[in-house]
């Protein structure tokens, strides 16, 4: 597997400052994250023999540098459940895009595996002007969209950081199992958060992150979803 440096090189070579989904997570993989097995399939054949190989059901995305908001683009299916439908899926994605970004440079299709449902959070790093790289962690979906329910800490993170910028959010009660649902892993999160901060401090030329979102469980979270934006290049 490539190194992060390889990872990182090979967008510079292409003149790119974001990085793929399958490269981000890459990156984050080798940070010690837990992320969601992914493939790149570069034609339909290889979407549905990647599916067969990780069991159904599984997932579908768009594969492009020049894609940042895959589902708006109808560049993702989610729960495909035979050789079939991936197949369908296959076709209907790059149709929907060639429709609406004629001019993207398109890699192929993301084969993953569906995640079982939890509870989604959102782990983020941007870079202030003032305090440098900060940590962002929030719930998924329309909590973090509509709300701005978020906490954020200046890297590098203490454990006590970690522990808590997640209990200061408001959706809080979600986490510790609201209404019958499953309680989640706190401290998985607290080990998450720092691991990023780990990761923020040794890759300086990492500009912003996002895992957008994590599914948290009570026996630990996975990343379906990735983004790593690196610095403009010096030359
Ligand atoms: P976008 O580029 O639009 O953010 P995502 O990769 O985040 O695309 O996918 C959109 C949504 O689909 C996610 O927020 C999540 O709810 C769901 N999703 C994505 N990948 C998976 C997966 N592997 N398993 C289960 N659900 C997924
Ligand atoms: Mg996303």
């Amino acid at each position: 597997m490539a190194t992060e440096q390889q990872i990182i090189d090979k967008a510079r070579r292409e003149g790119r400052s974001l990085l793929t989904e399958i490269e981000s997570k890459q990156l984050l993989k080798q940070a010690g994250v837990s992320v969601i097995d992914t493939n790149l399939a570069a034609s339909r054949e290889e979407a549905i023999s990647i599916s067969r190989r990780f069991g159904f059901p599984v997932v579908l995305k768009i594969a492009s540098p020049d894609i940042v908001h895959k589902s708006d683009a109808g560049g993702v299916k989610l729960g495909l459940k035979t050789s079939k439908q991936v197949g369908k899926a296959y076709d209907d994605i790059l149709g929907a895009i060639s429709q609406k970004y004629p001019q993207a440079m398109i890699q192929g299709v993301s084969v993953q595996k569906m995640a079982r449902p939890g509870v989604e959070v959102i782990i983020g790093m941007s870079k202030d002007a003032q305090f440098g790289p900060v940590v962002m962690f929030g719930l998924g979906g329309i909590l973090v969209e509509i709300l701005k329910d978020v906490s954020f800490r200046i890297v590098p993170l203490t454990r006590r950081d970690a522990g808590e910028m997640i209990r200061e959010i408001k959706g809080y009660p979600l986490l510790e199992g609201y209404r019958g649902q499953e309680p989640v892993d706190v401290s998985n999160l607290e080990e998450l958060l720092l691991k990023v901060s780990d990761f923020v401090e040794q890759n300086p030329e990492v500009k912003e992150l996002d895992l957008n979102p994590m599914f948290a469980y009570s026996d630990g979270a996975v990343a379906v979803d990735a983004r790593v934006v690196l610095e403009e290049s010096k030359q």
